[in-house]
């Protein structure tokens, strides 16, 4: 490689900033050749974690994570020294975390009449288990462009089982059934601790101050040029040899457009499409503005693309309806322990300890996660920060006479103290700030073979995608670890790196040969 190839990653999400490191580490490149660039004012896309006791935080996502799977995320945070512990990686400060603060849910499901739903048994009847072993059996190409319901009965959506999933991993019954299979199987282990999340491993504090900050920290120190408030609006392209070769990439930059030339030898790496994308962020006093793709961007480019290019997928498979992607979540700041004391007493959990609780009859279904305290870098002494969301945001609460998501931030404090039938005034100091992500599960719509385009796509020289919409082969798409795989993946595949990039653990295959037995017999 010559030491004058510049690399430039549209897009500043996880998957980018682990592109640069792995360019940086593995590729040899000098982190000086090297620049991200982002739409929004700050990096790391949906990791994102802000603002102050006063203000109130806010997070869009609070993220499980496990350390049987993420392979990739895990060996490059072995790489990427703690912020807090110096002489150490951001993988051993976790581990070390997670050994202390262990995950043990006792209220892992509240009922209608706030009782804790008793989760031993998964609520499986033997019609299930038949349909449910039938799908995870299937191949792929069979499923094809299948919603889960095509394949389940509407008896297994009231199973424990269902709630517990479908809340850990944001499922909805008219999801890819291909998509469904894959975390069948990618998430085997949780099978048998899906009602504890025992398998779930959290990072010492929100994803943005654990993750993004001590990676952000180490490409600065490698010289690697970080640009906000860039929003790349095109690329031009010439073809060689029969090959896409990207020549220029137009941007605008707070507000000033700009174009950068490319060199022959230079790399781009796209993030196509955002699951944040046009989410909007409400307050005590208002609801989150209903934004959509247009008002944001992060599609556009993805669409410039593949306008007449079936080789670099198809976005309308994901972008196309709101109805089916959208969620709310909201994060609740308190200067009171009053709720976290009562919620501890109720649910048997210490902060940290308990993960999702689900409201399971709620209209919203909705989830709470108290997390260890504290939550932010710069969260003082006596404020708590809490998070949740609703995954039916369209439905009328049972408290508040309203859809989720034209409710305030008070409204949301409200329904939640009437699943809990808390008093009021256990959250009266609480700063409630909701946020409707209308594309938030658009990666799960259902999809066809080449909706989604490979990392680097056939017939391109310089050019890859690494984000939540490209194909990697038995990967599950929700995760961190797909952005982190993708980008791995690109990296070494524009580099012509030859060393292994870990494979996606096979814990089903150690479960296989009693799994086909178990289908043959049910047949
Ligand atoms: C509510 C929520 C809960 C989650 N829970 C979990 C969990 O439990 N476990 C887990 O592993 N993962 C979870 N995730 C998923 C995880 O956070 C994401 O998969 C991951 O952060 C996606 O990273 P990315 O880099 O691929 O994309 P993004 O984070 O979407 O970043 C893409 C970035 O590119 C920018 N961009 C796009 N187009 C352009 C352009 N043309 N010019 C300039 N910039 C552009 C966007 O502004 C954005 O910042 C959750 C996410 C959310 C939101």
């Amino acid at each position: 490689m010559t030491s004058t190839r510049k690399a430039y990653f549209v897009g500043g999400g996880i998957g980018s900033l682990a592109g640069a490191a792995f360019l940086i580490r593995d590729g040899g490149m000098p982190g000086t050749q090297i620049s991200i660039l982002e739409a929004g004012s700050v990096l790391g896309g949906s990791l994102d974690g802000a603002g102050d006791a006063d203000r109130g935080y806010s997070m869009r996502g609070g993220r499980m994570l496990t350390t049987d799977n993420y392979e990739c995320t895990w060996a490059l945070f072995k790489s990427i020294p703690s912020l807090a512990q110096p002489g150490r990686s951001v993988f051993e400060e976790t581990l070390d975390f997670n050994e202390k603060h262990v995950s043990h849910a006792m209220a892992r499901l509240v009922d209608s009449r706030r009782a804790r739903v008793p989760v031993a048994s998964m609520g499986f009847s033997m019609h299930d288990r038949v349909e449910l072993l039938k799908l995870a059996s299937a191949d792929e190409a069979a499923l094809g462009t299948s919603c889960i319901t095509d394949h389940l009965s509407p008896g297994f959506f009231t199973t424990e089982f269902w709630f517990m999933w479908a809340t850990t991993f944001a499922f909805q019954p008219w999801h890819s059934a291909v998509e469904f299979r894959r975390y069948l199987h990618r998430f085997m282990l949780e099978f048998s601790r899906i009602e504890t999340l025992a398998g779930v491993k959290r990072t010492v504090l929100n994803q943005y101050d654990s993750l993004v900050v001590p990676l952000q920290r180490w490409l600065q120190a490698q010289g690697v040029h970080l640009v906000t408030e860039c929003t790349v609006t095109d690329l031009d392209h010439r073809t060689e040899d029969g090959k896409f070769e990207v020549i220029a990439l137009h941007c605008t930059v707070k507000g000033q457009a700009e174009t950068r030339q490319l060199e022959h030898g230079d790399l781009v790496f796209v993030q196509n499409g955002s699951m944040t994308d046009a989410s909007s962020l409400g307050s005590m006093g208002s609801a989150p503005a209903k934004l959509e793709k247009a008002h944001n961007g992060s599609w556009t480019l993805w669409e410039k693309l593949a306008d007449g290019r079936p080789s670099f997928g198809r976005p309308a498979a994901f972008n196309s309806c709101v109805a089916q992607s959208n969620w709310v979540s909201f994060t609740v700041t308190l200067k009171d322990p009053a709720f976290f004391d009562q919620m501890q007493r109720f649910s048997g959990n210490d902060a940290g300890t308990g993960g999702l609780v689900t409201f399971k009859d709620s209209n919203w279904l909705m989830s709470i996660v108290l997390a260890h305290q504290p939550h932010f870098a710069n969260q003082p002494a006596g404020v708590q920060v809490f998070w949740g969301y609703g995954l039916f945001p369209d439905r009328i609460g049972n408290f508040v006479a309203k859809a989720m998501a034209d409710c305030t931030g008070a409204e949301l404090l409200q329904e939640l103290c009437g699943h809990l039938r808390f008093d009021l005034d256990t959250v009266a100091t609480g700063n409630c700030i909701p946020c409707r992500m209308p594309y938030i599960t658009s990666m799960f719509m259902p999809r066809a073979p080449g909706d989604r385009p490979p990392p680097v796509p056939e017939h391109t020289s310089n050019f890859a995608f690494i984000s939540q919409f490209v194909e990697i082969p038995l990967d599950t798409v929700f995760t961190v670890e797909f952005s982190v795989r993708a980008a791995q993946m690109a990296v070494y595949q524009l580099l012509g790196i030859a060393k292994p990039i870990p494979p996606v653990t096979p814990h089903d295959k150690s479960l296989r040969t009693q799994f086909d037995a178990l289908v043959k017999a049910l047949k």
